[in-house]
């Protein structure tokens, strides 16, 4: 197998063997160390992407500020250091109806175990993060779908956030991106202008990613086509990356089974958007779910984490999978997903625990914990 490069971006397969001790745990006794945490505090947008992984949540739900610290302590106490706020929904607006508690609440809460706190937020204007709790964050990822809603460049304010911390992220349509349906804005001139545009006001960035619209493609080929198409912005600075991910990184699930959610869990609403935190598998597979949380990837809810990542492992050492999930599937994944963004991560996750400290040793890479997506 080719492990893809490791980049510094985003989520990208090669980034577990950075994490060894997770790893020969794994290997050695089947425990499931989660590494980084995601969690959608909100289902609350202001935008209405036709590529959000959630599009048809009801976006009236907000997991409760109890439920969150259960989960961030549940978590914590099992070896998490890293956590990812993100959506559906924009982070920026998390309210707990019950006790009014924001987002900076969710941050000095987490500040008190994680040391990688990241958020990805379409908000551009990041003034609603205090001072503190702008220097807890180790990254920003803007998502750039403002642009295309009449907002500009100079609309943009970090507040308290140091811009090296903060990359710029745009979904392209697949097709073409000249694409009318979507955005009638978007094409790879005006692309430009905007890049340029951010690249002269905040010159110290982090990065700017571009990358094709996933939740359109059909396969990891077509993929591959729509990056070809993108390259070129790459051309304006080392800092712009078009970012294709590759026919070998998105494609059908490994058939022997998944293992990815003992390692990089998702927090959110329930299926029934009643502001119960439930930790599911992933955060991808609403794509082939009608775009909303789904009861067949509950891993469990916040309140039994410590003990199903009992039983996860309990199960590894019995049956050699971590859990089965959509009623039967079990060990045939393909049956399950359809197409997946972790079945790299998966099949290394396999090799290790088939081979153990042979496997690790020769292919394990340090890891940089100041990383966008610490996996
Ligand atoms: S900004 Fe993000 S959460 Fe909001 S609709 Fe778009 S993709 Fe979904
Ligand atoms: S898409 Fe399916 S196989 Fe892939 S990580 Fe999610 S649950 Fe596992």
């Amino acid at each position: 197998m080719t492990v893809s490069k490791p980049g510094f971006l985003t989520t990208r397969a090669g980034k577990i063997l950075g994490h060894v001790n997770a790893l020969r745990a794994f290997a050695r006794d089947g425990k499931l160390t989660p590494i980084t945490v995601q969690l959608a505090p909100t289902e609350a947008c202001e935008s209405r992407c036709t590529f959000c992984s959630y599009r048809n949540r009801n976006s009236r739900s907000a997991v409760r500020f109890g439920d969150i610290a259960v989960a961030l302590r549940s978590f914590a106490k099992l070896g998490a250091r890293g956590l990812e706020l993100t959506g559906g929904g924009n982070p920026l607006l998390y309210k707990c109806k019950n006790t009014s508690r924001g987002i900076n609440d969710v941050i000095d809460l987490a500040g008190e175990a994680y040391s990688t706190i990241g958020i990805i937020t379409n908000g551009f204007d990041l003034t609603k993060i205090g001072r503190s709790q702008s220097a807890a964050l180790s990254w920003v990822r803007l998502s750039a779908v403002k642009f295309f809603e009449g907002k500009a460049v100079q609309d943009i304010n970090f507040g308290h956030v140091d811009q090296t911390r903060v990359g710029f992220n745009f979904v392209c349509p697949v097709g073409a991106v000249t694409s009318r349906d979507l955005r009638a804005t978007l094409n790879l001139d005006s692309l430009t202008e905007i890049i340029r545009a951010i690249l002269w006001r905040f010159p110290s960035v982090r990065f700017i990613r571009v990358v094709p619209d996933i939740s359109r493609v059909l396969n990891g080929e077509q993929l591959a086509m729509e990056h070809l198409k993108l390259s070129r912005l790459s051309e304006l600075s080392p800092r712009v990356f078009v970012d294709g991910f590759g026919a070998d990184e998105f494609r059908r699930p490994e058939s022997s089974g998944c293992f990815v959610g003992g390692f990089k869990p998702f927090v959110a609403s329930s299926p029934d958007y009643d502001d119960v935190g439930t930790v599911y598998v992933c955060c991808c597979y609403s794509h082939f779910t009608g775009q909303r949380y789904d009861w067949r990837y509950v891993l469990c809810r916040v309140s039994e984490i410590v003990e199903t990542w009992g039983e996860m492992q309990q199960r590894i050492v019995r049956v050699g999978s971590a859990y089965a999930l959509r009623g039967d599937v079990e060990t045939d994944w393909t049956r399950a997903c359809k197409l997946c963004l972790h079945a790299q991560t998966n099949e290394i996750l396999f090799q290790a625990r088939a081979q153990g400290d042979t496997y690790i040793d020769s292919h394990s890479v340090s890891a940089d914990t100041s990383d966008f997506a610490t996996i």
